[in-house]
């Protein structure tokens, strides 16, 4: 239950032209949610969060969907709960080939490990309804992680299914039009090797891990980038600034999107426990102490960027 100045705090927030919080990447549809999704939604809207749920494999990027969808129904009268919820669709690539069981993402049960023992291959035709849904502003997560590679496989056959599946999403996100979320990982050059070759394929990438050297050549391509919780982590043991801090500073403010990549890798002073998309603000304040600007300014920036970039209106 909330309190009626707080549904009118909301009420505010949501007029059309006041900026939203945005997390653009986020998985409330995942297992982690199944005892309090609702609430973990409420307190999402109730802070004036929007977010983008994403897609993992088939099944969560339906679940993603369903999410945006259903929301819909029931709108209340302070209610961007519908407004505010999107899905991405895609497959990950470590779900290409056998991969570790994250019980967070799809639970305890024995479909779920059955799925998760097999790996999927990318199916076009399963995927396409759920692209050219309303509600899906971008196809992934998809790309390249040659991180998490499994020990029951040659990897030069994990790297050639994870190329099938990240190019057949490039070639959707170019047919109907839509930005790619894509995760990368320890595979930066293979991945700007097939952005240089899809010049037209656009999007964000989400979490970035690369060099500011990959940062500068997915800039020219027209990339932008989300940031979550691992910015707002202290400097290591002997270090004098955090891990993202130099390539946060480099990249233009145009370029950057929060997400949360909820229920993993919660900012500080949550860092730790389960995350969740009202944690956002957290993420917009660290972004703005990096690139040297008021939070309301990068609040307002970040709105700015994800409605451009997931043709999203207010
Ligand atoms: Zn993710």
């Amino acid at each position: 239950m909330f309190c009626i100045s707080m549904q009118e705090e909301n009420l505010k927030s949501s007029e059309p032209n006041s900026s939203q919080f945005f997390d653009a990447h986020s998985h409330v549809q995942f297992s982690a949610y199944a005892e309090d999704r609702e609430a973990v939604l409420e307190r999402a809207r109730v802070a004036g969060v929007w977010m983008i749920n994403v897609g993992s494999q088939i099944d969560t990027s339906r679940a993603a969907v369903e999410l945006a969808e259903r929301a819909g129904a029931g709108e209340t009268a302070a209610g961007s709960a519908a407004a505010g919820l999107f899905a991405a669709i895609g497959l990950h690539p470590v779900h290409t080939s056998k991969s570790f069981h994250d019980e967070q993402e799809l639970g305890g049960g024995d479909g779920a490990r059955g799925f998760t023992s097999r790996g999927e291959a990318f199916d076009i035709e399963k995927y396409r309804p759920l692209a050219l849904h309303e509600k899906t502003v971008a196809i992934g997560e998809c790309g390249l992680d040659y991180f998490h590679f499994n020990d029951d496989e040659p990897r030069d056959e994990q790297v050639r299914k994870q190329k099938e599946a990240f190019i057949a999403q490039v070639e959707l996100s170019l047919e109907i039009k839509k930005p790619l979320m894509i995760h990368c990982r320890n595979a930066f050059a293979d991945l700007i090797e097939i952005l240089r070759f899809y010049k037209k394929a656009n999007g964000v990438i989400h979490f970035f891990t690369g060099t500011p050297d990959d940062a500068d050549a997915l800039l020219e391509l027209g990339f932008s980038f989300t940031f979550g919780g691992a910015i707002t982590f202290p400097p290591r043991k002997g270090k004098t600034a955090g891990d993202y801090d130099e390539v946060v500073r480099l990249i233009p403010i145009d370029r950057i999107i929060s997400e949360t990549d909820a229920p993993y890798l919660a900012p500080v002073p949550f860092r730790g426990k389960r995350n969740e998309p009202m944690y956002i603000p957290e993420i917009v304040k660290r972004l703005a102490e990096l690139k040297e600007v008021s939070p309301e300014e990068m609040k307002a920036q970040i709105w700015t960027n994800a409605q451009k970039t997931f043709r999203i209106a207010a």
